[in-house]
């Protein structure tokens, strides 16, 4: 373990230079508090939680204090919002402070969200709200902890600064650690803004740093979109298998690691519905639920689009070709475990659909009807979920075919089933509810909401007594959460 003035740094996207970022001095908030702190994250950067009660480690990820070392840069992107091309976004309230290596040799960018204006603020403010910096502090940790891959979250530092939105909240900062912050609107900005050599340091410096083995291939660049292109099928298969709603997949919030990025509106479903909204601003449902599958196929083209100068257009085409089939292999294989099954079947996919289209029109809890299943024997556990269901023939119909599917394959004992089942099967899942109710107790200064639910998403698959609250159905008043873009 390290003490915060041991951190080592070593800033090798700021060293690209100026074209790739602006350097910016971080902006501070007033009377800065610890609200909340990962454990593990901070392991990443060899810190433990002691380091985190200290008031200068609120001072160093709320811009009052910053190492000598660091080298903090706005990075500068553009991307594809809601379909239309944006020339110039790039980080316009969070800088990337530096990046650090452990004592396992792994590099970590450390990006502080909310930091202040840059010369990417366009009309905004710099600032980030406390209730988005939860969000997303939650969220990140949530998802790593389910083994879905994402950027990482350290801590939230709130405070008094005052910031207006709708009406007037406080700022606040999210310390976010990713092994990377470059997106696909990082490469697309050089190659609609027609500089070729910068484009090339750019997939350069990604393929030396973060697909080394592609420099082994023939055609280097090829091979690492092809593995952009393979990460994003497990990813979205991850995301749909589970329920992730991400809800604004503009290319800018694309990882060029194939890792979930960029909270703003997301959601986890409560009941299944494969046309599921979660941002209010996407009044096309461009982001839907179900659409996150071909839209980011299309994020996979807009990013190939950026890389024709390296890799003919016709290798291009072949390498999204494999995007559908290798997401819907990796979506069955999930699912088929979801169901507690070791084997593959050809009718597998057909149970998978049949099933959800029964949850859709019945709005069964997406989590629990899984979780449930694996409770019991599937002949009894199955039976005492058929109440969720309205189409009672069509359950029963589902239920014969499973329950001979389950007694064709050649099983353990139940205990085993059982254990297997919640393996992969999570009790607790980040509701919006859940966030909802923390959030409101931060706001009033209240942080052991956040701070309980954060660790009980740390466990996401291991029942945890005296928790049995948070494995519950949204109540009334949480169900339908109007979550907006402004964070
Ligand atoms: P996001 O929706 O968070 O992915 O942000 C899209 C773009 O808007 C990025 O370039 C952000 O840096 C920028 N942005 C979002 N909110 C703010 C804000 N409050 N102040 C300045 N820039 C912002
Ligand atoms: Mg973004």
């Amino acid at each position: 373990m390290k003490a915060l003035d041991e951190l080592t740094f070593d800033n090798r996207f700021a060293r690209l230079g100026d074209a790739f970022s602006t350097s910016v001095l971080p902006e501070p908030i007033a009377a800065p508090r610890l609200v909340v702190a990962s454990d593990a994250a901070l392991a990443l950067l060899d810190l433990d939680r002691e380091q985190a009660q200290t008031p200068v480690f609120a001072e160093l990820f709320s811009g009052h204090k910053l190492w000598a070392e660091a080298d903090p840069r706005a990075m500068v992107y553009s991307g594809h919002q809601f379909g239309s091309y944006n020339p110039r976004l790039g980080d316009g309230r969070g800088l990337l402070l530096g990046e650090v290596y452990n004592d396992a040799g792994e590099h970590w960018d450390l990006h502080l969200k909310g930091a202040g204006q840059t010369p990417y603020s366009r009309m905004g403010d710099g600032r980030a709200v406390l209730r988005s910096s939860i969000r997303e502090f939650l969220a990140s940790e949530a998802l790593h902890a389910l083994g879905i891959p994402s950027s990482r979250a350290a801590c939230v530092i709130g405070s008094t600064t005052p910031v207006w939105r709708e009406t007037q909240e406080r700022a606040a900062m999210v310390l976010r650690l990713a092994k990377s912050h470059i997106r696909f609107g990082s490469f697309e900005y050089f190659f609609y803004t027609k500089q070729p050599e910068e484009l090339k340091q750019l997939a350069d410096h990604v393929l030396a740093l973060h697909y080394p083995q592609a420099l082994e291939t023939e055609e280097p660049h090829l091979a690492m979109f092809t593995e952009i292109v393979e990460r994003n099928a497990e990813l979205i298969a991850k995301w749909q298998a589970y329920g992730f709603c991400h809800g604004v997949m503009n290319t800018d919030n694309m990882s060029i690691l194939g890792i979930t990025f960029d909270f703003g509106p997301f959601a986890f479903l409560d009941d299944f519905d494969q046309k599921f909204i979660c941002n209010h601003s996407d009044h096309e449902g461009r982001y839907s639920f179900s659409n996150q599958v071909p839209i980011a196929q299309w994020n996979l083209s807009a990013l190939a689009q950026a890389l024709t100068p390296f890799i003919t257009v016709e290798a291009l085409r072949e390498a999204i070709g494999l995007f559908l089939p290798l997401y819907q292999a990796h979506y069955l294989d999930l699912m088929r475990r979801r169901l507690g099954l070791t084997t593959a079947e050809d009718g597998d996919s057909e149970l998978v659909s049949r099933l959800l289209q029964l949850m859709q029109n019945s709005g069964v809890d997406y989590t629990l009807f899984f979780r449930r299943l694996g409770d019991q024997p599937a002949e009894i556990a199955v039976s005492h979920l058929r109440d969720d269901f309205v189409d009672l023939a069509g359950l029963d119909a589902w239920a014969a075919s499973y329950k001979a599917r389950v007694a064709r394959e050649d099983t353990g004992d139940e205990a085993e089933r059982r254990a297997r089942m919640h393996a992969v099967n999570p009790l607790y899942i980040l509701r919006n509810y859940l966030a909802q109710r923390a959030i409101e107790a931060a706001e009033q200064g209240d942080y052991q909401e956040v701070r309980r639910l954060h660790e009980v998403l740390c466990n996401p698959f291991e029942e945890q007594p005296g928790m049995e609250s948070y494995a519950q159905r949204p109540p009334d008043w949480g169900k339908h959460l109007e979550i907006s873009c402004s964070s």
